[in-house]
């Protein structure tokens, strides 16, 4: 059976006689992986849709067992993304978080539109995509059923408008949300606890990010020592929940 889906590729290798192994990120199927015998260096129109940074249709021949991509047509290629690192790096966490968090065959229809704004984004980003990524990893958060809980205390369901009058409220990763002082100090008992203090009000940061389409981050910078916090918070977030270490390594501003 021949099976067809836009898609973007994730990660390649190569495996015996001269094939290679594709991991796509498929609108219809979610991630899958399938062989090829599709030659990358050759000029033809399937090689390059299996370029990085690029949206295609595939045709997959789908055996019992295995997938294989017969051909390929590119959609949109995003190769200005390679012409710059900054660009290149920021594009390239995207890419593999997705290929850590995804699971084989769960389609994730809206994730991948949200993933094409995002390469087109970045794509045309000024100099810092620092902020455009941040906002992406919020709006993943979602989809991915691992949204922090922000409208009340995670532990004691203590309302908002109950916490003391201090508008930066503590956030711990460990309980996944925003945590009431009370909680705050039972946790800190723990030693291991991941509890941040953030120097802004980050429900209004996580609001902002939620609300507004991906494209107004193209051109908007969160101050540098907000976002090195926000960063360092949806770092650990996202290796506690989603089991990704993708925000590891800095690529953000040294302030
Ligand atoms: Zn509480």
């Amino acid at each position: 059976m021949v099976i067809s889906s836009e898609g973007i590729v994730l990660r390649q290798r190569k495996i015996a006689n001269n094939r290679r192994m594709i991991v796509l990120f498929t609108k219809r199927y979610g991630k899958l992986s399938a062989g090829t015998s599709i030659n990358e260096k050759s000029k033809s129109r399937s090689a390059l849709a299996l370029r990085p940074f690029t949206y295609a249709d595939y045709n997959i021949f789908k055996g019992r067992e295995i997938y294989n991509i017969d051909s390929a047509q590119v959609n949109k290629s995003f190769y200005s993304i390679g012409e710059d690192i900054d660009r290149f790096l920021t594009a390239s966490i995207c890419i593999e978080y997705l290929d850590k968090v995804l699971a084989e065959g769960e389609p994730m229809p809206l994730l991948f539109d949200l993933t094409l704004e995002f390469l087109q984004s970045v794509s045309q980003a000024g100099k810092n995509a620092e902020t455009l990524l941040l906002a992406y990893l919020f709006k993943t958060l979602k989809m991915l059923g691992v949204a922090p809980e922000l409208s009340c205390c995670v532990n004691c369901g203590k309302r908002l408008e109950e916490f003391d009058k201090d508008k930066f409220k503590s956030f711990s990763v460990t309980s996944g949300g925003i945590i009431c002082d009370d909680c705050a100090k039972e946790e800190k008992t723990d030693t291991n606890a991941l509890i941040y203090r953030p120097s802004f009000d980050i429900i209004a940061v996580y609001v902002y990010f939620d609300s507004k389409p991906l494209k107004t981050f193209e051109k908007i910078d969160l101050k540098p020592e907000v976002s090195k916090e926000v960063r360092a918070i949806l770092a650990e977030y996202i290796e506690r929940y989603l089991g990704a270490d993708v925000l590891g390594q800095g690529i953000g501003p040294e302030v």
